[in-house]
């Protein structure tokens, strides 16, 4: 099989528009909007400033201005947040949430979790009206499904253990793009037209990316976010409480409380009251590979690492990725693995999750027998894991596309890996201060019940919904850091993070080669997806005949970045799908 074509997408320096350059807001500028330049990307020294790849290379730069200040991959991640707030607002941002692995030169790893919480007022039946559950996509707009917001918190969290620049520092680049100006790209421009068609954006939005035509600005104009950069500055200067206190809180809760569709009841109290939590990191081996990542309340961790385990016995190096038995093989381990996260995986302060009996090798073993390299497994069941008494079932997933990934590493050899997200595009289309407010309570089940039993991913006051993020860093043999990688695409996301480190680990692929690897996706049932126009679509028919009835072509919207260590050089990946881009010093 050959490789699909790989668009190497690096920016070793990008000149942002500046206050001088620029045409008013609303203008249609013909210079293109900033793209990432092809090269051959030599990446940097370990020990050189750094490195920072992320899904718009704004925001990388704007990290990227940290590290040739002094700071940290941390100070790097949480510029590269912020920024994205501003240039990727369907995607992430202070309105939403979001989990940082931090790993140091010697390989000890952290997690914060800055998941969203459901206000107090919250119960399973959040999403009834007159009885009966909303359709997922009429949940999805207006007060019903934001969640607390969590990324601020997280972020000064991280930045008060691992920051070395000062918060205000931090919030400087993100501040001058939503004051000065980023031009739309390709990638908005879509985005925006498919949001008009939903009719769900709020007026704010629509003054700031729209026409008075009603049509979303054409790519290349110029956008200014005055209310945005406001925020930031108030937040820059008076700390992250800030946020989650006087205006801004009464606006959020204002706002959701009032909003046209699904008005909920969020208090200041409610927002007053949100904390980021540091949570153990899910650690396990794969081959010679430390593979670390975030555990509840994101299934990425445990999912992640099962399907790596559970191929473990195969030898996928020989396999190789030409052969359809590799992908037949992935795909059954993501049936066996996302069996276990649908009924398994939920806020673990709220119900019991089996963490450890999910990576344990000898359970996995047990999971992994199922699997035959001849032919597909009649139903791919969840287990029971060592620890378990009760079982939950789920609905399947719904998670839509909303969010985004990013990576940094330091001159000191620490690395950040963060996923952060507003859940779908836009999030629930309100907007306070410049910024979205999230959908993730739409990441619970809607219905709360299943075959008469309470779901473990049932809604409940204060409680965060089941996640698919999984920023993850990988070790190597030598105890350093190999590779920091993780991607967008709600339920894919673990099956995205899988194949990149299947490509690198065990194909010794580049992480750029491994993320432009197409994805096969199988989560659960008897239905997988092969990425369409991919060489995994002319497998089809290999596929079919080792079992797999129903092979669906599908192109959803998959988003990876990395940052592999090869020798004494950091090197960055961003996914040829997306606009994203490693950037240097
Ligand atoms: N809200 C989703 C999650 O936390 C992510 C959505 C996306 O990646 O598109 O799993």
């Amino acid at each position: 099989m050959k490789l699909p074509s790989i668009v190497l997408r690096s920016a070793p320096l990008l000149v942002l528009a500046t206050a001088a350059c620029v045409p008013p807001p609303g203008a249609n500028v013909s210079a293109p909007p900033p793209a990432a330049l092809e090269s051959s990307q030599p990446g940097v020294a370990v020990g050189s400033p750094g490195l920072v790849s992320a899904a718009d290379p704004r925001a990388a730069e704007a990290g990227v201005q940290m590290l040739r200040l002094g700071g940290s991959a941390t100070d790097a991640a949480i510029a590269t947040m912020l920024a994205l707030t501003v240039v990727e607002p369907q995607s992430s941002g202070i309105g939403g949430g979001g989990f940082l692995v931090l790993g140091d030169a010697a390989g000890a790893v952290e997690t914060i979790d800055g998941r969203e919480m459901a206000p107090k007022a919250a119960t399973p039946q959040w999403f009834y009206v007159d009885g009966k559950p909303l359709a997922y996509g009429d949940a999805i707009p207006g007060g019903r499904s934001v969640g607390v917001p969590g990324n601020l918190r997280l972020a000064a969290m991280a930045h008060n253990g691992k920051g070395k620049l000062s918060w205000r520092t931090l919030f400087q680049p993100a501040i001058r793009l939503a004051r000065e100006g980023f031009m739309v790209t390709p990638r908005l421009n879509t985005i925006l037209a498919a949001a008009s068609r939903t009719g769900a954006l709020d007026p704010a939005a629509r003054a700031l990316y729209y026409g008075a035509d009603g049509n979303p600005l054409p790519v290349g104009t110029l956008i200014r976010n005055p209310a945005l950069a406001a925020t930031l500055e108030a937040i820059a200067a008076k700390g992250a409480d800030s946020f989650y206190s006087g205006d801004n809180a009464t606006l959020i809760a204002s706002k959701v409380g009032t909003a046209p569709r699904n008005p909920a009841p969020m208090t200041t109290a409610d927002i007053a009251a949100y904390r980021a939590v540091p949570r153990p990191a899910v650690c396990g081996s794969y081959r010679q590979y430390r593979i670390c990542g975030m555990g509840p309340p994101s299934s990425g961790a445990t999912t992640v690492f099962a399907i790596l385990k559970q191929l473990e016995r195969f030898d996928m190096k020989a396999l190789g990725l030409a052969s359809p038995v590799s992908w037949h093989l992935i795909a059954e381990s993501q049936r066996l693995a996302y069996a276990d996260r649908d009924k398994y995986l939920a806020d673990a302060d709220f119900v019991t999750v089996p963490v450890s009996g999910l990576t344990d090798p000898a359970y996995l073993a047990t999971r992994s027998a199922l699997i035959s390299d001849k032919a597909t497994m009649a139903a791919a069941l969840p287990g029971t894991p060592p620890g378990v008494r009760t079982a939950f079932a789920r609905p399947a997933a719904q998670e839509e596309n909303g969010t985004t990934h990013f990576v940094a590493v330091d001159r000191w050899g620490n690395a950040a890996s963060y996923t952060s997200t507003i859940e779908g595009p836009f999030g629930s289309g309100l907007m306070v201060g410049g910024y979205y407010l999230n959908n993730e309570l739409t990441d619970f089940n809607i219905v709360p019940d299943k075959d008469g039993k309470p779901t473990a991913n049932r809604i409940e006051a204060g409680k965060r919904p089941r996640s698919s993020m999984a920023p993850t860093l990988v070790y190597g043999p030598d105890g350093r850091l190999r590779i920091a990688v993780g991607a967008a695409g709600g339920v894919t996301i673990p099956a995205q993070v899988a194949k990149a480190l299947i490509g690198v680990l065990d194909w010794d692929l580049s992480a750029r080669e491994a993320i432009a690897l197409p994805v096969v996706f199988a989560p659960g049932g008897d239905m997988i997806f092969v990425e369409k126009g991919t060489s995994l679509e002319t497998m089809i028919p290999a596929l079919q005949q080792l079992g797999h009835a129903q092979v669906m072509a599908r192109s959803p919207s998959f988003k990876a970045n990395a940052i592999e260590r090869i020798g004494d050089r950091w090197i960055g990946a961003a996914d040829p799908r997306s606009e994203g881009a490693a950037v240097a010093p």
